[in-house]
């Protein structure tokens, strides 16, 4: 088998496939501490993409409450004990060594989907949730864990949930494009968008077995899989809707929460993302290390990034999202400068943010939170698009308008 090198894990891996060639990457960060759980974004997505006879089990953006809730059930749990089973016991990272660009995380010596499997029967280690897996996409929705405690606390709650926003990952080495044996799977060198070719499948799914994250799904009235196209024609700027520019996808732009932020960052052939300070994905992921990939253990090198919620346990978190999470935390709680003003610009758009800028303002607040002084300033957060033309401008003392005093007829 070929080797890759998988930058989650610090290290070079076995993958079906070279690294492929791929110049720009589909990516996200979605801030799950601001998520409200309305799930418009499931519901934007739905109503344009799957909405059809034999779609009616396809949620290709859903959002499951965390640990209780997951779709397909269990999801992660079943292919998290088959890694487990595969390779008891050494599921663990050395976050002692990091490097930013290659290793942020460390090295994780534990095995990988693709390295779990015997790559003769099977490229991937996975398995085919049963049908009725796919019928409650929101069970378990708002169910906390624990006693809820009265008068709750920082760090961790005792009673607690959390949201999970979850679409495919348009991973960098995709466990369901590595499966397929018809080979009907394909990323895209512009954007590293994942697509299966309708014509080439045959509906065998070995992808759906495959996709760990369970993002490719059976359609029983064509007999083959579909699964999420990343809007395509929105992020090239070719949909009647765009102006001719890149647009984030339906999921991203219905965000009521403002919990999402899109771009596409250049990556090396390797696989690893080109630095990029001025990319807000790339500030938020390898500069400031905020946001962190779901399940990297996994292998795939997702291109989804978390930032994880504050009051839960750390160590759910860290199975979750690797070793960084305590370092991800702090830096939100106490927020850089640059990182306080980027906040800002999360879904101040539709337009895909390329680029940012943050021009100094004046000091208008001061306090202390924890025993540490803070500072507020209001500065200015300018968002770039493609040809690095201004797109939005966003401060970060948010103008107020207060009503008249006078009602209006209503
Ligand atoms: S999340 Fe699943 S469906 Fe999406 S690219 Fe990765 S392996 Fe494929
Ligand atoms: S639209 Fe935004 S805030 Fe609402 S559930 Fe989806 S991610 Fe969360």
């Amino acid at each position: 088998m070929p080797e890759v090198y998988n930058w989650h894990l610090g290290r070079p891996m076995a993958y079906r496939f070279d690294a492929g060639n791929t110049q720009r990457q589909f990516a996200a960060v979605f801030n799950i501490n601001r998520c409200i759980g309305c799930q418009t974004c499931t519901m934007a997505c739905k109503s344009t993409w799957t909405y059809s006879p034999g779609q009616e089990l396809m949620w290709w953006n859903n959002v499951e409450t965390k640990p209780y809730g997951s779709y397909p059930q269990d999801w992660d749990v079943r292919i998290l004990d088959l890694l487990d089973e595969a390779n008891g016991g050494k599921q663990v990272w050395d976050a002692g060594t990091t490097e930013p660009v290659r290793a942020p995380y460390g090295r994780f010596d534990g095995k990988t989907i693709f390295e779990a499997a015997d790559g003769q029967q099977e490229q991937v280690l996975g398995y085919l949730p049963h049908e009725d897996q796919w019928k409650g996409p929101n069970s378990f929705e708002d169910h906390a864990t624990g006693a809820p405690s009265r008068g709750v606390s920082l760090p961790v709650h005792k009673g607690w949930f959390f949201y999970l926003q979850r679409l495919c990952n348009h991973c960098t080495y995709p466990g369901c494009l590595a499966a397929c044996p018809r080979n009907a799977i394909y990323k895209r060198p512009e954007d590293g968008i994942v697509l299966v070719d309708q014509e080439r499948c045959r509906g065998y799914r070995k992808c759906v077995e495959a996709c760990p994250y369970k993002k490719t799904m059976y359609r029983p009235t064509t007999g083959t899989t579909e699964k999420c196209i990343g809007c395509y024609p929105r992020i090239e700027g070719s949909d009647p809707l765009t102006d001719g520019v890149p647009t984030e996808t339906r999921c991203m732009s219905a965000c009521v929460g403002k919990i999402r932020m899109q771009s596409l960052v250049r990556t090396e052939p390797d696989g690893t993302w080109t630095p990029d300070p001025a990319n807000p994905i790339y500030y938020l992921v390898h500069e400031e290390q905020v946001a962190l990939p779901l399940y990297p253990q996994f292998g795939t090198q997702p291109n989804v990034y978390y930032m994880p919620p504050r009051w839960a346990p750390r160590e759910y978190l860290r199975q979750m999202f690797g070793p960084g999470v305590d370092q991800a935390i702090e830096r939100y709680m106490y927020p850089s400068r640059r990182l306080r003003a980027l906040l800002q610009l999360f879904r101040a758009s539709r337009k895909i943010v390329f680029a940012f800028d943050v021009i100094e303002g004046p000091r208008f607040a001061e306090f202390v939170i924890d025993g540490r002084p803070v500072e507020l300033f209001n500065d200015t957060v300018v968002g770039y698009d493609s040809q690095g033309n201004e797109i939005v401008r966003v401060s970060v003392d948010e103008p107020i308008y207060e009503r008249p005093g006078k009602l209006n007829s209503i």
